[in-house]
């Protein structure tokens, strides 16, 4: 077998154009030379989603996104988080070998902190465990099937490092049982805009849904922020959000022009935010369709999924038994 390259996304919104420059693209386009394992993280939603019906919703979502966006379940394993019943138990094993200082310097549990801390209020207020382990949930996730490498975003960085270290740190007593893996992180992505400049982020309510109906695609386009520079004024483009989500769209020629008008004067926000839509409604035209129909037939997707879970399970079994055997647990 191929080495495997993991990836998974949380289904806490709709997919958008973050996600599709930052993991699935970059995700799918290492399955020539990689086993491609990607899942539907909805233990990981379970830190913040609150209402059964919806969480249900965004699994199907998210599994026709990926599927839409040309993942083909005959050649990569595509399953969802929840149906890994090993996950939960590698997970103890491994937060004994997670540093709690470790847990403690994780970005998305820290922000949390710091937020609290600056609104003088007790600093774990509103913090649930889950958010807390989250890194250590994600180790087994990856650690699990022996993965090689990990294409993610800028943002998830830190946690591969972590990854790495409780990798690290279970093989120093053990010997070399985990594969300690690579994250990959798209140098031309890195970070992807959302409407307001900040990263495009579900929890920031920027985002840019690829699948969100043409019109609604269309309206949050034009909500692009920008300033109130008139067409004529010239402007520098690569401080500009919307010059920064037309980069990735625009062809090298007419990005090459639009630069030009920026830096000339003739750029209108208006028309190239129009634009904008148009490239994105292009380049996604396809997927749209597929995506479309494969959201009405959730028999399908379920039928998928649990295929998919068979094959991750027959990976992550060996590897979990030679956990609990190395531990004594077994
Ligand atoms: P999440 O939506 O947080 O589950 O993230 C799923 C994947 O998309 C992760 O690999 C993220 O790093 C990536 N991602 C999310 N937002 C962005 C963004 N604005 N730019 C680049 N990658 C992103």
């Amino acid at each position: 077998m191929k080495p495997i390259a993991l990836t998974g996304i949380k289904p806490t919104g709709n997919p958008h154009i973050g996600n599709y420059l930052g993991m699935y693209r970059p995700a799918l386009e290492l399955m020539d030379n990689y086993q491609g394992m990607y899942f539907v993280a909805d233990y990981h939603a379970l830190t913040t989603m609150r209402d059964p019906q919806t969480l249900r919703g965004l699994v199907y979502e998210v599994a026709a996104s990926w599927l839409a966006l040309g993942l083909d379940p005959e050649k990569a394993i595509f399953f969802r988080q929840s149906d890994i019943p090993e996950i939960p138990e590698f997970t103890w094993i491994l937060s004994c070998f997670t540093s709690k200082g470790l847990l403690n310097r994780a970005h998305a549990y820290k922000d949390a902190v710091d937020e609290n801390l600056a609104n003088n209020h007790d600093p774990d207020e509103g913090i649930n465990a889950g958010l807390f382990y989250y890194p250590v949930l994600m180790a087994a996730d990856i650690l699990l099937y022996g993965s090689a490498v990990v294409p993610v975003g800028l943002d998830q960085k830190q946690h591969i490092e972590i990854t790495r270290d409780i990798a690290e740190a279970f093989n120093r007593t053990y010997g070399d049982v985990l594969t300690v893996p690579e994250g990959i992180i798209q140098d031309s992505v890195k970070k992807v805009p959302g409407l307001d400049g900040r990263k495009m982020s579900k929890s920031y309510g920027n985002v840019i849904p690829i699948f969100a109906p043409e019109k609604q695609l269309r309206k949050q386009v034009m909500r692009i922020v920008t300033d109130s520079k008139r067409p004529e004024d010239p402007k520098d483009p690569e401080s500009d959000n919307l010059f920064n989500l037309l980069q990735f769209f625009a062809s090298p020629e007419r990005l090459e022009e639009i630069r030009q008008l920026y830096t000339n004067g003739g750029a209108a926000y208006g028309d190239l935010k129009k634009e904008l839509a148009a490239l994105i409604l292009e380049e996604f035209a396809e997927a749209r369709r597929k995506f479309d129909a494969l959201i009405a037939d959730k028999a399908y997707i379920d039928q998928v999924l649990d295929e998919g879970a068979e094959k991750a399970r027959a990976i992550a079994r060996p590897i979990l038994a030679k956990a609990r055997k190395v531990t004594g647990i077994d």
